[in-house]
């Protein structure tokens, strides 16, 4: 059997970097999904250098905030791949504030963006997942969407939505042999949360059992748990990767 197809959205930097290079690492061919990631040389230096895959992972530019790039890009990778097997959904932003402020802007692009981003994306795979009756959906939560946040209500909406998503999908899509499961990371290291006020950040801290930061690789090690074959017997759960942050 040709090697496993995944696609991470938002796998430029951060989390969904260290997701993608996690699968590649454990053998699958993989697609590295963000916006103008094609034209990104460090990153092509990297994936050129990969030993697990031998520069096969493939590069391309996805905006999902737009259908059409969203379509554009699911045509591409089924036309050169031909099959995703995984798909993961890691793009996500913030435009925090309190609810009292916050512009419509803010509340739908935050929820179309994590949200609808998910379930455009998502069905662009299904059809093919339920054909081959094999496939892992993963889509990345947050700590926040499970316990709340003030001041991120359009976040924290978005993010509680997505474990809606996983839950009902889940249901839907077991006896086709498609599993669907989210991970929910804690306070990580990213470009997300190094703006925090250092005020917040200590407070932050202060409620993590395990007394540190999470790394992506952290959050990487979950979601390439669930992506295998190992996880066969796990869906509609929401892993919580926070050390210890909310339980
Ligand atoms: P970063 O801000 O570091 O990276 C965000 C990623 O999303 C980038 O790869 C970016 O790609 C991509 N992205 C943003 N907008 C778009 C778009 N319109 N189209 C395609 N891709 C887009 O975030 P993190 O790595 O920290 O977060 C990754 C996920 O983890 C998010 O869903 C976030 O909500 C979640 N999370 C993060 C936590 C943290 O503490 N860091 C905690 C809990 C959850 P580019 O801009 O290059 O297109």
């Amino acid at each position: 059997m040709s090697k496993r197809v995944a696609l991470v959205t938002g796998a430029s930097r951060g989390i969904g970097r260290a997701i993608a290079f996690s699968l590649c690492h454990a053998g699958l061919d993989v697609v590295f999904a963000a916006r103008g990631v094609e034209q990104n040389e460090e990153l092509a230096a990297e994936i050129g250098g990969c030993e697990s895959c031998g520069g096969r992972s493939m590069r391309v530019n996805l905006d999902v905030t737009s259908p059409d790039s969203i379509k554009e890009a699911f045509t591409r990778v089924l036309k050169e791949k031909t099959r995703i097997d995984v798909l993961v959904n890691n793009a996500g932003i913030t435009r925090d504030g309190l609810a009292v402020r916050t512009n419509a802007a803010d509340w739908d692009g935050v929820l179309d963006l994590n949200l609808g981003e998910s379930f455009r994306c998502i069905q662009q795979v299904l059809p093919g997942m339920m054909r081959n009756r094999w496939g892992r959906i993963i889509n990345i939560t947050s700590v926040v969407g499970q316990a709340g946040s003030a001041g991120q209500a359009n976040y924290a909406a978005s993010k509680a939505g997505m474990i809606g998503l996983t839950k009902s999908l889940a249901q839907e899509l077991g006896s086709r042999g498609v599993t669907v499961n989210a991970v929910s990371p804690g306070y990580i290291d990213t470009d997300m949360t190094k703006g925090l006020p250092e005020e917040l950040k200590a407070k932050i801290l202060g409620q993590v059992p395990l007394g540190r930061m999470g790394q992506p690789e952290d959050i990487a090690n979950a979601v390439k748990f669930l992506a295998g074959d190992e996880a066969g017997y796990i869906t509609g759960q929401v892993l919580a990767v926070n050390g210890g942050m909310y339980m």
